[in-house]
């Protein structure tokens, strides 16, 4: 059955931008001629494989980067679309023999979009491009993936909600750390004060997801992907210096990050304990931000830029052998700070200094020489590759080595461990029907292992899997592979995880807080949904 898009497409020409990086004499046109076109990366795209269709591979999003750096293709709403379906994923990069770096041609072909779009003010009619016929069954590997619709990225939008929602976590939310620890607060809230629980058990989810909104039908799973948090509402900064156990072998920065340290922040305890067990002095810069991973990935490059610049500062006058990163799409990121700023001329170098130090915790510990003073602990671990690690930063025996060094801990095989499971960055929200269908398919591998534990180095797989299994009703534990050293080193006594000491008063207050900003949320609600009856 063919899946090539309908016929009667509309497709908007658009001019291309000015300035943008897809134009000839180039670095980016340099990187786009290294492709000889001869498709060793086609199996290996999860979106080829799905959709069955040339230009939603890699080779085929190349054709059409050259054709627009030639002039020969405008910058079209069905262009937008095959960039922004592409997951980001890198795995056509460890596929292809002439050494195509595709990641950073995606992160151009998006900046170069981007461009255009703040330049045309008609571009909002593209989403309704680039529809698949709805109810496609899509065979692969002897079982049906249904792919129901291919819904373009918001980017390809530009009503004002869209743009005023992109506007608003690209610039205001991500870069301030304030703003990120309110919202997840709110966040927290909504699940600790029982207001999720009712949302799910009333369907009052389901009728929001429904009703006539610039976001029906997109609701639900971004809903569903948080996790129960734990931890305080707001988390204190982490402490800036972190001592070594025992003699200081290494100082070693430790990016916090900026989702992860308010939903993962458990994660980030674990790895500074688990560095100090191994010698290293930990400065966490508190004026450290966003690393721009997910601005960088989605074409908002110049704001990326600015948080790398930032972050350099930061890091620069602490003179740390390492840079350590627990984040696998962070890392890839940190570590292309070089190439991100290799047209500024007081920072390329120090760019390509900072990128040099860039180290995922993985990788660093099973480059030192590991503590193994580690008690046992009984598990039966499914290890899934970050694409990010894997594909973006060739790590891949290091997170094994460091599992397989663990008392106790009997790693399974899981098959197409390097398959992307739809996460990528905010993929799963933006194009919910690919992700999905990604999703399943790593469902049912895992489900197939037999294991009751996933270990990942990436805080979006870990949240996509476990909304996985939450859906599948699977017992299945996600945890990021430091944690279950951390686990190892306090079964052997080697250090017990701080008790937190909270005061009568403070439970107290927070009591308040928590009633206080549930009644709020609903007050709102039903504001809201007056205003959608008139
Ligand atoms: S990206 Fe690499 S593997 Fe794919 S067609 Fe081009 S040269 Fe071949
Ligand atoms: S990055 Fe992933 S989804 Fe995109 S073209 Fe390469 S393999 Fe396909």
């Amino acid at each position: 059955m063919s899946l090539e898009y309908p016929q009667s497409t509309t497709i908007h020409q658009i001019p291309s931008a000015n300035g943008g990086p897809l134009h000839r004499h180039t670095h980016t046109y340099d990187l786009i001629r290294q492709c000889i076109h001869c498709g060793f990366c086609l199996p290996t795209c999860p979106t080829y494989a799905v959709l069955g269709v040339e230009m939603d591979s890699p080779r085929g999003r190349i054709y059409q980067m050259q054709a627009v750096a030639d002039g020969r293709m405008e910058v079209s709403a069905e262009f937008v679309d095959h960039m922004y379906c592409c997951l980001g994923c890198r795995a056509c990069e460890t596929a292809c023999p002439s050494g195509v770096q595709f990641g950073k041609l995606i992160e151009a072909a998006r900046e170069h979009i981007q461009l255009v779009v703040a330049q045309s003010p008609h571009l909002g009619e593209a989403g309704q491009l680039g529809q698949l016929p709805t109810d496609v069954p899509v065979a692969r590997g002897g079982e049906q993936y249904p792919l129901h619709t291919h819904i373009p990225a918001p980017a390809t939008l530009e009503t004002p909600t869209e743009r005023l929602l992109r506007r608003f976590f690209f610039d205001f939310m991500l870069p301030s750390r304030l703003i990120t620890s309110l919202i997840f607060a709110g966040l927290k809230l909504y699940q600790r004060s029982g207001l999720q629980a009712l949302v799910h058990r009333t369907g009052l989810l389901n009728l929001v997801d429904s009703l006539p909104t610039p976001f029906q039908g997109k609701l639900k799973t971004p809903e569903m992907l948080m996790p129960d948090v734990g931890g305080d509402l707001l988390p204190r900064p982490l402490p800036e210096v972190t001592p070594a156990q025992g003699q200081t072998r290494y100082r070693v920065g430790f990016i916090s990050g900026c989702i992860m340290d308010q939903v993962f922040r458990a994660i980030n305890e674990a790895s500074i304990r688990v560095l100090a067990a191994n010698g290293c002095e930990i400065i966490t810069p508190p004026q450290q931000q966003c690393c721009g991973a997910l601005h960088t990935h989605a074409g908002e490059t110049e704001r990326g830029r600015e948080l790398a610049r930032h972050n350099i500062d930061v890091f620069e006058p602490y003179d740390c052998d390492a840079i350590i990163i627990n984040s696998a799409g962070c890392g890839s990121n940190l570590k292309e700070y070089g190439h991100l700023l290799r047209d500024d001329l007081l920072y390329a170098e120090r760019a390509r200094n900072f990128s040099a130090k860039v180290k995922d915790i993985s990788e660093f510990l099973a480059g030192i020489e590991l503590n193994h003073n580690m008690g046992e602990i009984q598990h039966t671990v499914a290890y899934h590759d970050a694409c990010h690690l894997i594909h973006g930063q060739k790590v891949k025996q290091q997170p094994r080595q460091l599992l397989q060094a663990i008392p106790g801990v009997k790693l399974v095989n899981l098959k197409e461990a390097d398959w992307c499971c739809g996460s990528a960055g905010i993929y799963n929200i933006t194009n919910q029907e690919m992700s999905n269908t990604l999703l399943q398919r790593k469902m049912d591998n895992i489900a197939a292992t037999g294991a009751t534990m996933i270990a990942t180095g990436n805080p979006g797989c870990m949240m996509q899997i476990a909304l996985g299994a939450r859906e599948r009703g699977m017992s299945l534990d996600v945890v990021h592979p430091i944690q279950l050293l951390d686990e190892a080193y306090r079964a052997s006594g080697l250090y017990a995880v701080p008790t937190r000491d909270i005061t009568v008063e403070e439970k107290r207050r927070r009591r308040n807080v928590l009633v206080g900003a549930g009644i709020g949320v609903m007050v709102g609600f039903v504001l809201l949904c007056r205003r959608y009856r008139r």
